[in-house]
């Protein structure tokens, strides 16, 4: 069964200040997931988790995460400017972005953010915008073809936009060699929101050996391999979640096996995880406000797509627990939808729940990650807060909930701006 971390009662006191919706994250669970990362993988002494801000950018959190020794993968200038804002530079920020705009590798240089190269034609962006290239630079690898893992799991690489050819790899290292670059690092995302733990072990053979032939052949230092992310989590009550203990001691079996016999035994790993790290450490808190029977049972709830998109955009699961109700019979079917005027605004279909009374707070579990961060403003729909339960149990605003005064804040070089804010 899957427990919510908050309770009832403890909602029934947030709200007396913060009204629903809002995402709630839980800073004990976060701290405790974090150090088993890094307890997974203390074999290797440069080991760095370079947390994906995409997932969850608030940097609330991201100071929390740089507490525990995580670093920052960004992609973009806002991405930059969180991490910059937290006091993280240098080797603590990973630039792992795409379709990159010159002004942003400016400002990763300034940063002096190590860049991970998404093309080879960027080699020269990156030399002109910085002036020269830095010491260290990292290249992104697209194998193509389909990527298999043991247990049937595969994904497209060839047809994703990502990452160089291995022929471009090699020759992106010749260059950048010859151009003054000492330090090398290979990266590779390759399947999303993998179950089981076989996914790093695979990814890490499939790098490390790469890595010993780009050392062979172009005489580069390799100085880190980055797994990126797509450690999944468990959003259905059945699964189970990742091992990181055993992915962590998988990833530490191939290296002992490929990457130290060619005395390659200094190499950090690096990860990305954006999902792993914050996912399940955050939830969707709303109010059931309005029910309706037609040729379904719906529950209209205070929240909507524009709060939580990955059900809508995906048809992605997401448990449901409505507070109060933990051990009650689930002898109803709903669905549960928000109010945009999409039909595809239903955080859950034809779920199993108990009876639900109007006013019954329902917590949508497992929106940590790629939550809130993927929220929009479709319908005049506005941002709910996000708030952080604390270690102690006290709970923090860690951002406000949006109002239209925000909404409307990029009219403010017209007249109309008068009248609306
Ligand atoms: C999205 C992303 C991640 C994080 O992915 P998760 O599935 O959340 O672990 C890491 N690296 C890059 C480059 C990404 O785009």
């Amino acid at each position: 069964m899957k427990q919510p971390f908050v309770t009832l009662n403890e909602v029934n006191e947030i709200t007396k200040t913060y009204p629903t919706p809002f995402h709630l994250y839980d800073e004990k669970g976060i701290r405790e997931n974090a150090r088993r990362v890094y307890e997974a993988f203390s074999w290797n002494p440069g080991f760095r988790e370079y947390f994906a801000v995409k997932a969850t950018p608030n940097p609330f959190l991201m100071q929390i995460l740089k507490e525990e020794g995580c670093g920052f993968d960004c992609s973009s200038m806002t991405e930059l400017q969180l991490s910059e804002a937290i006091g993280a530079a240098g080797d603590q920020i990973m630039f792992s972005s795409n379709d990159t705009p010159p002004e942003e590798y400016r400002k990763a240089g300034q940063l002096d953010a190590i860049i991970n190269l998404d093309d080879i034609t960027h080699i020269d962006i990156v030399e002109r915008e910085l002036g020269q290239l830095p010491k260290t630079m990292s290249c992104r690898f697209n194998p193509g073809g389909f990527y298999k893992l043991s247990n049937g799991i595969m994904d497209n690489p060839g047809d994703s936009k990502y990452g160089m050819t291995e022929e471009q790899v090699f020759d992106a290292f010749r260059i950048m060699k010859e151009k003054g670059v000492e330090h090398f690092g290979i990266h590779a995302f390759l399947v999303s929101n993998t179950v089981g733990n076989d996914y790093y072990p695979t990814l890490a053979a499939t790098l490390f050996e790469l890595a010993v032939r780009l050392k062979e052949e172009t005489g580069a230092h390799i100085s880190f391999i980055n797994l990126s992310g797509g450690v999944g989590i468990p959003y259905r009550p059945e699964e189970t979640g990742a091992d990181i203990g055993k992915i962590g001691a998988g990833v530490h079996k191939v290296y002992d096996h490929i990457l130290v016999p060619h005395g390659m035994g200094d190499v950090k790993i690096f990860t990305e995880m954006g999902r792993y790290m914050m996912g399940p450490y955050g939830c969707l808190v709303t109010k059931a406000i309005n029910e309706k029977h037609i040729y379904k049972e719906y529950i209209g709830v205070d929240a909507c797509a524009a709060n939580l998109m990955r059900p809508a955009m995906y048809g992605a699961y997401h448990h449901v627990t409505v507070l109060g109700k933990e051990d009650a019979l689930c002898d109803q079917v709903y669905d549960v939808v928000g109010s945009l005027c999409e039909n595809n605004d239903k955080f859950a279909i034809d779920r199993k729940l108990p009876k639900i009374d109007l006013g019954d707070y329902l917590v949508i579990h497992d929106t940590g990650a790629h939550g809130f961060s993927m929220g929009y403003n479709y319908n005049g729909r506005l941002w709910s807060a996000e708030l952080l339960k604390k270690e102690d149990g006290s709970v923090q605003l860690i951002r406000r909930a949006q109002e239209p005064k925000d909404y409307f804040a990029t009219f403010d070089c017209f007249e109309v701006y008068e009248k609306l804010k």
